[in-house]
C-alpha cells in the first residue's frame, strides 16, 4: 500500500465529547494505513496535496452525497453467538445460556462449523464499518485463535478473548474446563499464541476473559489476575447482567452486586 488520499465530506471526533464536520476534507494516509494529515479547503497545502495525488493516481473522491466516518468500535461482541443474533430472546439469562448459547458455543469444537461462521461475521462487521471489535470467543483455544487469525487476515483490529470458566456447578458438563489449573494454563498459552499472531501488537490483542463470576472459581480469577499482571494484557467480563445474576451473586457472596463483582474481578 502506498501513500494515498481521500477527498470526502468528513465527520470525525478529534476530541472527546465533540465532533467536527469538514466539507470536502482531504485525508492523507501513509503506506502503513495511518492518517498523516487532515486538510480542509482553507489549508494552504490543500490544492497542492490533491493535485499531487491526482497525478499519482492515488486519490479517491467520494460523491458529494456520501460521508466519511471514523471506523466504529464494538466493545462487546460474542463472536460464536452470531448464528443466533436476534433469536432466542424468549428466555431469561440462565435458561438462555443453558438451552441456546452453551450448546451453540460448544459447536465451535468443529473446525468446519467455525470456518463457516467466523469469516462471515468479521466480513459483515467490517462491511458495516466496525474496524475494531472486542470479542468473547469460546472456551476452546483453537477456534478462538482461529478467530484472531481471521481478523488479522481481514485487517480488523481485534481484541480476542478465550473464555475461561471452571465452576462445574454453573456450567454444563460438556462446556467447562477440566480443572482450574488447565483453565489458567490454557489462558496463558492463548495469550502467548495471540501475541505471536501479531508480534507488533498492532492489530490483534489477547484479552483475559472470565465469563462472569458464577462460572469462575475464586482460584481461577486469582490465577487470571496474575496473568493480566504478568502479560499486561486486557481483561473483560460481565457484571450486573440480569436480575438472576444480581440475586445469585448477592446470595453467594452476601454482598451487593457492585461490591462482589468488583472484588472478585480485581
Ligand atoms: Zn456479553
Amino acid at each position: 500500500m502506498s501513500n494515498r488520499a481521500i477527498v470526502a465530506n468528513l465527520y470525525h471526533a478529534p476530541q472527546r465529547g465533540s465532533f467536527e464536520y469538514i466539507e470536502q476534507a482531504c485525508i492523507e494516509i501513509d503506506a502503513n494505513g495511518t492518517i498523516t494529515q487532515v486538510l480542509s479547503k482553507s489549508d494552504h497545502k490543500y490544492n497542492e496535496v490533491i493535485a499531487s495525488h491526482e497525478q499519482n493516481n492515488s486519490l479517491t473522491r467520494l460523491a458529494n452525497n456520501q460521508y466519511l466516518l471514523p471506523g466504529l468500535v464494538d466493545l462487546h461482541t460474542h463472536a460464536p453467538q452470531w448464528p443466533q443474533a436476534g433469536k432466542g430472546l424468549d428466555l431469561p439469562l440462565n435458561d438462555w445460556l443453558n438451552q441456546y448459547t452453551f450448546p451453540l458455543e460448544n459447536r465451535y469444537k468443529d473446525p468446519d462449523f467455525t470456518a463457516r461462521i467466523y469469516p462471515e461475521l468479521v466480513d459483515t462487521l467490517i462491511a458495516h464499518g466496525t474496524t475494531t471489535a472486542m470479542y468473547f470467543a469460546t472456551i476452546d483455544s483453537a477456534p478462538s485463535e482461529y478467530l484472531a487469525n481471521v481478523c488479522k487476515e481481514k485487517g480488523q483490529r481485534a481484541l480476542v478473548g478465550k473464555i475461561s470458566m471452571d465452576e462445574k456447578s454453573m456450567c454444563p458438563e460438556y462446556y467447562v474446563e477440566s480443572s482450574t489449573e488447565v483453565a489458567i494454563s490454557a489462558a496463558e498459552t492463548f495469550i502467548q499464541n495471540i501475541r505471536e499472531i501479531d508480534n507488533q501488537q498492532d492489530l490483534i490483542h489477547p484479552v483475559v476473559t472470565p465469563r462472569f463470576v458464577p462460572t469462575s472459581t475464586k482460584q481461577l480469577l486469582e490465577g487470571l489476575g496474575k496473568l493480566v499482571q504478568k502479560y499486561q494484557c486486557h481483561v473483560q467480563t460481565h457484571a450486573s447482567e440480569s436480575d438472576w445474576l444480581v440475586i445469585l451473586l448477592s446470595k453467594l457472596f452476601r454482598k451487593q452486586m457492585s461490591s462482589c463483582t468488583t472484588k472478585q474481578v480485581s
